[in-house]
């Protein structure tokens, strides 16, 4: 027992293991198995199948650094989806009372209260400042 112990370890040893991308992989393909319980799609069994075999591969691998830079991609993917759907649902929940603008200098989102006329709006984030009109529902009225 001790022995295998060892050897596995030896095996393991240098290799790059768990990431938050190995995470979803993992959970994504367990995901698909319990989905497919009933339809038992072919279509879902592969890709029930492709993800545990890039989760293994990635888990077992040794290009410590090539897999490191793909979480760091995914992570950054990730944020942006998750930044984005946030601020949709932003935008829809606060469509009566706020508005949403693009800073022209940085691209940031900024909010803006939804009143009419001409505001002179300044970016917290690169310190800008420019004029944006807001009309209510596209009409002034
Ligand atoms: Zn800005």
């Amino acid at each position: 027992m001790r022995s295998f112990l060892y050897k596995f370890a030896m095996f393991m040893q240098g290799r790059y293991k768990m990431d938050q991308l190995n995470y979803v992989l993992l959970i994504a393909s367990l995901l698909l198995s319990f989905i497919n319980v009933f339809p038992r799609s072919l279509i879902i069994y592969f890709f029930e199948l492709l993800f545990l075999v890039l989760f293994f591969f990635r888990f077992l691998s040794k290009n410590i650094y090539k897999r490191g830079a793909e979480n760091r991609k995914f992570l950054s993917i990730w944020g942006k989806t998750r930044d984005f759907f946030i601020l949709n649902k932003n935008k829809i929940k606060e469509f009566k009372t706020h508005v949403y603008v693009k800073c022209p200098y940085c691209k940031a989102q900024l909010r803006v209260k939804r009143i009419n006329g001409k505001h002179k709006v300044r970016c917290p984030r690169c310190g800008e400042s420019f004029e944006k009109k807001i009309h209510f529902g596209g009409k002034n009225k």
